[in-house]
């Protein structure tokens, strides 16, 4: 047939994962937990299993996990949406995305988005028949050049999709990223679309800073999350977006016909579990800061040159004093013959990227990372 995404494989996820399988590699690509969620999330799910809660959810999720999200928006971002018109919980914030990105982009609108950039957005858009305009970010910061920015926005662009703490530069945005941002679209009617993912894995000080924080530019947001890097739980495809009403109804006529509900028990557990263990997210920061220093020490020894990380569960590393070879060949050889897998960080660039950087994922246990760091630190 002739395709719609003609250039387009299987994702780099779905690729690494398996070579590591097929060599038994050590896997820190794909970003996922070694490890399990909590117990009481497991045992709440059975009970409402066991309760008989297995029909079709509400099409916008279970109004106790909508409240329970609306109220934790608060507590954290000081500001509490409506949670019957604002919040609708989604089969992951793939889904999230994909339905967003759909239900506002109009063939030949402009969307802005950082290069590099987390794999899902760039075929939603071409999908919606929309031109992507993809704003550099130069290593080793990463940071936004704001006056290239604003030179990349005008009356034909309609989104710019954000995300921080980033996927994969392991960087985060500040106050002053966002009043930036509310400056140069402010004069335009643009839409933003912030991937919020690794909103509880933030090692900044100050913690996450939310788009839902900013009174202005929330009028005009998506935000996104995903209970599965909350509670260490990928496999339930469970997250929800929070958008002021108008937008939230966009995205629900697309949400309504591309999965039309989310798994109803999944959803029960975790506004049970959102109500009785809110240290679960108040803590992921410490989590996983232990395991980010633990990796990064004993990786020190090494010649990977280890990157700032912020936030998220990646490390960036370097590998120009080991080998000059592409980051591509480098992750296959990485997984095949040193039995650790990554991922290159040029899959997720559109421009051709003459850098020499691999994305590893510490969510895994000490003995993974420990494992792990004793293969890489004799390249
Ligand atoms: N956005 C980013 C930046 C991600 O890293 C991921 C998954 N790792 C997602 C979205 C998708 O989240 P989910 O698994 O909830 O669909
Ligand atoms: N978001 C995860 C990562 O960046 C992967 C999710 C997926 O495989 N679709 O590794």
């Amino acid at each position: 047939p002739q395709s719609r995404l003609p250039a387009l494989g299987t994702t780099i996820f779905t690729q690494m994962s398996a070579l590591a399988a097929q060599h038994q590699a050590i896997n820190l690509s794909q970003g996922f937990p070694d490890f399990d969620g909590p117990r009481l999330l497991q045992e709440r799910l059975a009970h409402h299993v066991a309760r008989g809660a297995n029909q079709y959810a509400p099409m916008t999720g279970v109004p106790a996990l909508r409240e329970a999200i609306a109220d934790k928006t608060r507590e954290l971002y000081g500001w509490q949406p409506d949670s019957d018109a604002e919040v609708t919980v989604t089969a992951g914030a793939t889904e999230a995305l994909f339905a967003s990105i759909t239900a506002l982009v109009r063939p030949g609108d402009e969307v802005i988005c950082f290069d590099p950039s987390y794999d899902s957005y760039a075929p939603a858009v071409q999908l919606a028949g929309g031109v992507l305009k993809r704003l550099p970010l130069v290593p080793p910061h990463f940071r936004v050049d704001w006056q290239a920015f604003r030179e990349l926005v005008s009356e034909r662009t309609r989104l710019v999709i954000i995300n921080t703490p980033h996927n994969p530069t392991a960087t985060v945005w500040h106050e002053e990223d966002f009043a930036a941002l509310w400056q140069a679209i402010a004069p335009y009617e643009i839409y933003v679309l912030s991937d919020e993912v690794y909103e509880h894995i933030c090692f900044d000080p100050q913690g996450h800073t939310s788009v839902l924080g900013h009174a202005s530019l929330r009028q005009r947001s998506i935000a996104v999350s995903s209970f599965g890097k909350t509670f260490h739980m990928t496999g339930w495809k469970v997250g929800y977006c929070v958008a002021p009403e108008a937008l939230s109804a966009e995205v629900r006529k697309v949400h309504q016909y591309l999965t039309f509900s989310v798994n109803t028990p999944a959803q029960f557990a975790l506004a049970d579990m959102l109500r009785a263990e809110p240290e679960h997210y108040r803590e992921l920061p410490d989590f996983y800061r232990q395991r980010r220093d633990a990796f990064v020490q004993a990786l020190a020894p090494g010649r990977l040159e280890l990157l700032p990380c912020e936030g998220t569960y990646f490390l960036l590393a370097d590998y120009s004093a080991i080998s000059d070879s592409d980051d591509v060949s480098f992750c296959r050889w990485l997984t095949t013959e040193v039995g650790v897998a990554a991922i290159p960080l040029s899959v997720f660039c559109a421009d051709p990227f003459p850098h020499t950087l691999i994305r590893l994922c510490f969510a895994k246990g000490p003995e993974t990372l420990s494992a792990a760091a004793e293969r890489l630190v004799k390249l």
